[in-house]
């Protein structure tokens, strides 16, 4: 049986994905050297790609690392030297938090009850910390930021680092770049591509930073993807490491795609589906929203609260073909989670929810 899955990453593989990948084996994109210039204008195609896409100023760089978390251990190195601050409402944001624990930095902490979040006017930055980690889309409870309070946020604090977690909601979060100084997704979530390659955007800034701490003040900023490593081969668009060559070319592709949909009609059409799963939820006796602000609804995650035990909805579901998340942690048995990416269409996402309703 083919499923539709509804998971917030692994999720749905965007549609066109086979012919990218069918067209990528045609071309032995596999065994193409990262040095050669077929390379250099597959990672230039994608750069190009997603500048477009996200609206990415020259003052950024874009660059490919193994997943999301490791982008939070590479800002953590290159971009603190001694204090980040980091506000949490769940397991995602926790993590990067306990990064930051683990590499020794004095990390502050900003935390909500899980399904609760964060607006700008009530948090307080503390005065040497020089890193602001945000989580856009909180993938554990459905709460998003939105980027309008970030943007507040770094206009009160405009000497302080921001950076972004845009894992389980790029491309849909509207961030301004000309205040936001780095941002991160993984290919496995919004973008509809099986795991095993991280996007790191980072600022000129940041760069700055980096090189400040390696040079003067002789800190460790890591030996793997150091940023004025990456900044370097970035200049002829290659990399250190050998990289997932095929998925930067498949990403690139993708994104292309996006592009041609653009990048409003798409955030409209996800605007759209997480309406008809809010008002459905809203609506029902069997379900209903577990964040209560409407304002910190997610809509890239809805996570719903479930009468019966969450798995008897998910069994259920899934002889429809049909594949929606388990609650996380603690929740996980009172709990759905349904990924709206753009790899699902308002026909599935309508047809998910005539399934929930029974
Ligand atoms: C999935 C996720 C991550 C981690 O991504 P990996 O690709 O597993 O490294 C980080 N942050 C959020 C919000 C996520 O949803």
């Amino acid at each position: 049986m083919k499923y539709t899955y509804f998971t917030p990453g692994p999720a749905e593989l965007y549609p066109t994905i086979y012919e990218h990948l069918q067209t990528a084996i045609d071309e032995q994109i596999g065994s193409i050297s990262h040095r050669s210039q077929r390379f250099r204008d597959i990672y230039k195609f994608a750069d190009e790609q997603l500048r477009t896409l996200l609206s990415i100023p020259s003052t950024h760089g874009i660059f490919f690392t193994g997943s999301a978390s490791e982008v939070w251990e590479r800002i953590l190195f290159n971009c603190v030297e001694h204090e980040s601050f980091h506000l949490v409402n769940g397991s995602f944001s926790r993590k990067f938090y306990d990064y930051a624990n683990a590499l020794h930095k004095f990390a502050h902490l900003f935390e909500k009850p899980f399904g609760e979040g964060f607006d700008s006017t009530e948090i307080e930055v503390p005065d040497y910390a020089e890193l602001v980690s945000l989580t856009h889309n909180e993938t554990s409870s459905g709460v998003q930021m939105r980027p309008t309070e970030m943007h507040k946020l770094k206009r009160k604090y405009p000497k302080k680092l921001f950076c972004v977690d845009m894992v389980s909601s790029a491309p849909y979060p509207e961030l301004d770049f000309s205040l936001i100084d780095s941002a991160f997704f993984s290919v496995q979530k919004a973008f509809g591509m099986p795991a095993g390659l991280g996007v790191w955007i980072a600022s000129q800034t940041c760069l700055e930073k980096a090189e400040r701490l390696q040079k003067y003040d002789s800190m460790i900023i890591g030996a793997h993807h150091t940023l004025p490593t990456l900044w370097k081969h970035y200049q002829t668009f290659e990399t250190p490491a050998t990289p997932n060559v095929l998925f930067i070319y498949l990403l690139g592709k993708i994104v292309e795609d996006f592009n041609k949909i653009g990048i409003d009609t798409l955030r409209k059409q996800t605007d759209e589906k997480a309406r008809m799963l809010y008002k459905f939820l809203d609506s029902s006796d069997a379900y209903e929203p577990f964040v209560k602000q409407e304002r910190h609804r997610s809509q890239t995650v809805i996570v719903a609260n479930t009468k019966e035990p969450s798995a008897t909805v998910i069994a259920r579901a899934k002889e429809a073909g049909m594949v929606v998340g388990s609650g996380y942690g603690k929740l996980k048995d009172s709990q759905i989670r349904i990924a709206n990416f753009p790899a699902v269409s308002a026909e599935q996402v309508n047809a998910l929810i005539e399934q929930l309703k029974r």
